[in-house]
């Protein structure tokens, strides 16, 4: 049984939220700056992209190291209600496999950058640096 309260688990899961998307900002931030122009969110492409940039055919996802499981230092596992939470994190993570998927299969470029490589300038530059190395804007 579900050891959290409704309100309990509405906190944790709204402050992790919130830290995605200062990871999020972070990247919008970085890229504008550099020049790139992008849409968010766009509701017609499946698993709502964070980041979508149509002239390089690009999505990119900025993914919360705790939700979908990076392996990094950030990806903690509660202690209580330990079932809970794995069933949550399995679907997440197979979740966003079929996104991929279906996102390659129409011919979509799929990046994914970990919250952890936003957090320091330097790393998130040479991370958008590996992304655009190959990519050529379509005319
Ligand atoms: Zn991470």
């Amino acid at each position: 049984m579900d050891k959290f309260s409704r309100e309990q688990r509405s906190l944790i899961m709204s402050s992790v939220k919130n830290k995605n998307s200062k990871a999020e900002l972070r990247v919008r931030y970085e890229l504008h700056r550099t020049g790139y122009r992008f849409r968010l969110h766009r509701k017609d492409l499946l698993g709502k992209p964070d980041i979508v940039l149509p002239k390089y055919k690009t999505i990119i996802f900025i993914h919360g190291c705790f939700w979908h499981r990076h392996g990094c230092k950030r990806t903690t596992t509660p202690c209580t209600n330990i079932e809970y939470w794995e069933t949550k994190f399995c679907k997440n993570v197979s979740r966003f496999n079929e996104v991929k998927k279906s996102l390659e299969a129409d011919g979509w470029n799929v990046q994914v950058i970990w919250e952890c490589e936003s957090v320091k300038t330097e790393l998130l530059k040479i991370r958008l640096g590996q992304i655009f190395e190959d990519l050529k804007p379509i005319k």
